[in-house]
């Protein structure tokens, strides 16, 4: 349990609560010191008890998990839109997920426990900016946005350019991830995630990949392939994609998709694999997740 936790204090915090996205710029506006944005907490306090991360006395928590304008899933037109705050469970909960994006559902279901879907957001998730981050590989294939606000105005970016690094991403500390939102998958398109770890819940992936197609008439006329864990960053697969595009779908044409995505990607040997073990895993998953979308749609 020791080793879970971890053993490290957690320095004396000054803790701000805002209650609205205007008491959030306001604070962001005056704030001094040393301070850090945070929603649910998964990721910043087994980071901090484990020494991953180490901040003097005096760090300025800004907790933004009680701010409800950053909590809501809506179909809006034609995308959908997530609050940067929202709870995991919430998103699986949804009923413009469950009806438009079952996919990215079974993908967050992936993730954690209940209790930590309760509380950890997607926000956070993609803030965190882990190679491993399981909300990333749905998000791209589904050709995600983010918006971004801070007192300097809002941004926007497409997610697949929003990583810079493991940890590192293209937003200042004083930035707040307000919105994700992407185009709501029609009927002639379907998305699966699959990943692998050490055992089947509460784990990091060794591998994970997310599967989008768009089928016209038996040919594939989008594709999209993204995996975590192989990379320093969540990446997509062009060149894997680029030989499906086009084409009729077949399974041959599935394998050989798949065995270029194990080859396109950079993996490294860790504790929890080796960079060998993972190219098998990125062809096994590459071919599960296409497989499991050519089924839904012919
Ligand atoms: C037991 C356990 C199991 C887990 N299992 C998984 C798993 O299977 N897969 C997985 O991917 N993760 C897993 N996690 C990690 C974590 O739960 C998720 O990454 C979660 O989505 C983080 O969200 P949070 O709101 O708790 O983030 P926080 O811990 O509050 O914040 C994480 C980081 O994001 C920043 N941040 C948060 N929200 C914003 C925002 N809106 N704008 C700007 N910056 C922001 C914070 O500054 C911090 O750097 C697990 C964690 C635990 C404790």
């Amino acid at each position: 349990m020791k080793n879970f936790i971890g053993s490290r204090a957690i320095p004396d915090l000054v803790y701000h609560c805002p209650e609205n996205m205007e008491q959030l710029m306001d604070l962001l506006g005056h704030i001094q010191g040393h301070f850090k944005i945070v929603a649910g907490c998964t990721d910043f306090i087994p980071a901090v008890r484990g020494g991953r991360w180490a901040f003097d006395d005096g760090l300025e928590l800004i907790d933004i998990k009680k701010i409800p304008e950053l909590k809501y899933v809506t179909l809006d037109g034609d995308r959908i839109r997530i609050g940067g705050a929202t709870p995991l469970s919430m998103i699986i909960g949804a009923p413009a997920i469950k009806e438009r994006a079952p996919g990215l559902a079974h993908g967050l279901t992936t993730m954690a426990s209940p209790q930590v879907r309760n509380v950890g957001t997607i926000g956070g998730n993609i803030c965190m900016s882990s190679p491993a981050a399981d909300a990333v590989p749905s998000l791209l294939v589904l050709d995600a946005q983010v918006i971004i606000n801070g007192n300097q105005g809002e941004e926007k970016s497409p997610l697949d350019r929003f990583f810079l690094g493991p940890g590192r991403n293209i937003m200042a500390p004083d930035q707040v991830l307000t919105e994700i939102n992407f185009p709501a998958p029609a009927a002639n398109e379907s998305q699966h995630f699959q990943k692998v770890g050490t055992r089947d819940a509460v784990v990091i992936s060794i591998v994970s990949a997310a599967s989008w197609l768009k089928v016209d008439n038996g040919k594939c006329q989008g594709v999209r392939i993204a995996m975590g864990s192989v990379a320093p960053t969540p990446v997509r697969l062009p060149g894997a994609e680029a030989l499906l595009v086009g084409n009729s779908l077949t399974l041959d044409a599935i394998d050989a998709c798949a065995k270029h995505a194990s080859q396109e990607i950079t993996p490294i040997t860790d504790l929890r694999g080796s960079a060998d073990y993972r190219r098998d895993l990125a062809y096994t998953l590459t071919k599960r997740t296409l497989t499991a979308c050519m089924n839904d749609l012919m």
